[in-house]
């Protein structure tokens, strides 16, 4: 049971000098794992050079994180990576709750058309941590990878960020100007700066298993209370590519680890979840999750990212998903930062708006993990209710924790975003993550929305020409601009202005074009106006 067969990523000796002869480098990452590697790609798309060390030189030996929600996938699409991680994907929409052998609920995660990415997709962690070095290797001058160089020491002072890396042919320093510390839930960045990792733990533990079957399984989430086949407990399957299900078993608190990752204790369970269908095992482990996160994901010049930065239990999927998107986040206010157009001042937008995202998901995934195992008698009682209800009555069925999944956290009353206009009403308003709706080219070439907001400033005008402002691309919807042949932009953006950021979120919006307003709400986005406020 190794796991996905991962060849060994190219290991270079630190060259005498390297770092020192090289000079200082704007970004250090540590950690080559899902964000360490899209915040490379990130910072390289605005030409921030960077150098990635990993004390590893192997992807992920299991799935590990696999769902994959749509604002992640809008992300990978942003990154160049879309197309790949779509190409290898099994997509989905529909989950499926059951309780004992009777379905509860059918849910459907889509309902709106007219997106261009899937509600989620399923890929193994492996497999986007390889599409992701893949990308990595267009940007030559940009992002140097080091693998088997492990950060043993991290300083900083005012100027940037001195750590020492040891590799088997010796240690060096490198200096840079900030650090991103990517390195996962263990950290040891935040152990060498003795930063407190405050959360609870679960005592439930999970058996997690990749199994190869010839047998079909439909591209839906199938998710069991107290299923026939593992009583009393809890069950997840997915279908992955590669021929592989994902099965994700409850154990309880009292089962023991060792013990239950033997092959000879683990098929049994595996065949009475599959219903006899054939297998193999690929990779298990039995995990146990807990729910922590930083007080301050900023530190001066070192930043957390991803599991160093928040643990989140992962019903739902929203480790990952919430690591990417914290690189979405960070990645185009370093840029400024380092760039000079906004002082480091505007990094503490960062720490405001994916300390809510991380609040929100660790709320969410905590909720989801008392409804599975409820830890005292009242919370196994409405659990219980609550599946007894939902057989008969639509209102339990909206109370059933299945581990919900993964959706944007929108970002309105935080700084960077102005008030709205009172003017204007419904959907898309300052905060919100921006939706994507089918448009065409003036010459009638069909495509979609957010791939034309990614990356940059940009206002928006829909059905009114948006006004000039400098430091702002301009796009236009209707009035000779994009055509909007289903009418989905018009419905999802009601007529206005809109200033997008570069991570696809609306900073600020207008019924009319307001050029002098405009300016004002555009620095404010870039972090240059502290007070809130209209
Ligand atoms: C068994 C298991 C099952 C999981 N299941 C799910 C799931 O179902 N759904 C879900 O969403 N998430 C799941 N997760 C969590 C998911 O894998 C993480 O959220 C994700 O990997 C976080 O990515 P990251 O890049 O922040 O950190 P990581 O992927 O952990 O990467 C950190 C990297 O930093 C490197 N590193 C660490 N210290 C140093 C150092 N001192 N010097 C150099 N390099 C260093 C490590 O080698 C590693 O490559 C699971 C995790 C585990 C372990």
């Amino acid at each position: 049971m190794a796991g996905h067969v991962r060849s060994r990523l190219p290991y270079a000796p630190p060259p005498k000098g390297r770092g020192a002869r090289a000079g200082r480098v704007p970004v250090a990452i540590v950690g080559a794992g899902p964000v360490g590697l899209s915040a490379a790609i990130d910072l390289a798309l605005k030409g921030v050079a960077s150098v990635v060390v990993d004390d590893d030189d192997r992807v992920s030996p299991g799935s590990r994180a696999f769902t994959w929600a749509r604002r992640t996938i809008d992300i990978f699409d942003r990154l160049g990576v879309g197309e790949a991680i779509r190409a290898k994907g099994v997509t989905w929409r529909t989950e499926r709750v059951f309780h004992g052998a009777r379905t509860l609920a059918v849910i459907d995660h889509a309902p709106d058309a007219g997106v261009a990415a899937p509600a989620f997709l399923n890929l193994q962690q492996y497999h986007v941590e390889e599409i992701l070095l893949a990308r990595c290797a267009d940007f030559p001058d940009l992002i140097d990878l080091r693998f088997r160089h492990r950060v043993t020491a991290a300083e900083q002072d005012a100027a940037g960020v001195t750590l020492d890396v040891y590799t088997e042919d010796g240690r060096y320093r490198l200096a840079a100007d900030w650090l991103l510390a990517c390195d996962g839930a263990r950290s040891s960045v935040r152990g060498m700066m003795d930063l407190a990792f405050e959360g609870e733990a679960f005592e439930d533990r999970f058996l997690i298993a990749d199994i190869r079957s010839p047998a079909p399984f439909p591209d839906e989430r199938w998710f069991w209370f107290a299923p026939t086949f593992h009583p009393g407990q809890t069950a997840m399957l997915h279908r992955q590519p590669d021929g592989m299900v994902r099965l994700d078993l409850q154990l309880g608190p009292d089962a023991d680890p060792e013990r239950e990752r033997l092959p000879e204790r683990v098929a049994p369970r595996v065949e009475a979840a599959l219903g006899g269908r054939p297998f193999d095992l690929d990779w298990v482990s039995v995990y146990a999750f807990s729910a922590r996160r930083l007080a301050q994901f900023v530190h001066g010049r070192i930043v957390f990212a991803g599991d160093s930065a928040h643990v989140i239990p992962p019903f739902g999927s929203r480790g990952a998903n919430a690591g990417v998107q914290d690189v979405d986040n960070l990645c185009w206010k370093l840029a400024l930062v380092i760039g000079g157009a906004a002082g480091p001042e505007l990094l503490a937008s960062y720490d405001a708006e994916r300390g809510r995202a991380a609040d929100d998901n660790l709320r969410r995934a905590g909720r989801s993990a008392r409804f599975m195992g409820p830890r005292t008698p009242a919370e196994r009682l409405f659990r219980d209710e609550v599946l007894a209800l939902a057989v008969d009555h639509a209102f339990a069925q909206r109370l059933i924790d299945p581990g919900r999944m993964s959706t944007p956290c929108a970002l309105d009353g935080l700084s960077l975003q102005s008030a709205d206009d009172p003017a204007m009403a419904g959907p898309m308003g300052p905060g919100a993550p921006c939706l994507d709706a089918p448009v065409t080219d003036p010459d009638g070439r069909p495509g979609w929305l957010l791939p034309r907001l990614g990356g940059r400033f940009t206002l928006l005008g829909v059905g009114v020409e948006p006004p000039a402002v400098e430091g702002a691309a301009r796009l236009t919807v209707g009035e000779g601009g994009l055509g909007d042949p289903a009418g989905l932009v018009a419905a999802r953006y009601p007529r206005g202005v809109y200033i997008i950021r570069p991570d696809q979120h609306v900073a600020a919006r207008w019924a009319a074009p307001a050029p002098r307003a405009a300016a004002h709400a555009l620095a404010r986005a870039r972090g240059a106006i502290a007070e809130v406020g209209p």
